[in-house]
């Protein structure tokens, strides 16, 4: 079957984050149809948006899918309400956050499913650990992930766990 690879954004600021987000990881890899490459190291991040809230675990993982994008959305979706996030503030806290960042060279631009992520660029939270998985990956607009990870480092409060 045909093997695509794909960046996951997990982020958490609910509970016990880190616990959090390696029973997310644990889920993913419990998925057929999903293997976990590489994992990011864990990085605090100060909220962005909706602010007046606590501050974000976040990583990045690398994986191998056979899912269609879609369907591989519909596996994240589900993780999140398993692991109990409320849909109550856009933004607002989560126990779990998992995006779909990167789908192979796919480029998604349906209602409910956008890839790459249409955020991703402006978010230190998510560049900096994709930049350390995958210096050199040529994303939107031409720039390579190091980057724009190193020009949002300046601009937005992240920290190694
Ligand atoms: P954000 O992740 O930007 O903080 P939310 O997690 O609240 O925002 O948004 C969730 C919704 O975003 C999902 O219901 C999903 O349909 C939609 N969505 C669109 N593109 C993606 C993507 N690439 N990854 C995950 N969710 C996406
Ligand atoms: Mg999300």
């Amino acid at each position: 079957m045909n093997k695509e690879k794909a960046f996951l954004g997990l982020g958490s600021n609910m509970g016990n984050k880190e616990g959090n987000i390696k029973k997310a990881l644990e889920m993913l890899k419990d998925e057929s149809g999903i293997d976990i490459e590489r994992v990011a190291p864990f990085y605090r991040a100060a909220p962005v948006g909706y602010t007046e809230q606590d501050w974000f675990l976040n990583t990045v993982a690398q994986i191998q899918t056979t899912l269609k994008p879609a369907n591989l959305l519909a596996q994240i979706l589900g993780i999140e309400d398993f692991l109990g996030r409320k849909r109550q503030i856009r933004w607002g806290p989560r126990v779990v956050d998992l995006d779909i960042l990167i789908y192979g060279t796919h480029v998604i631009r349906e209602q409910g499913l956008e890839v790459p992520h249409p955020r991703m660029l402006e978010r230190a939270f998510v560049m900096v650990p994709l930049a350390d998985l995958a210096p050199d990956l040529l994303l939107p607009g031409g720039k390579t992930a190091e980057e724009i990870a190193e020009e949002l480092k300046g601009l937005q409060e992240i920290k190694r766990n």
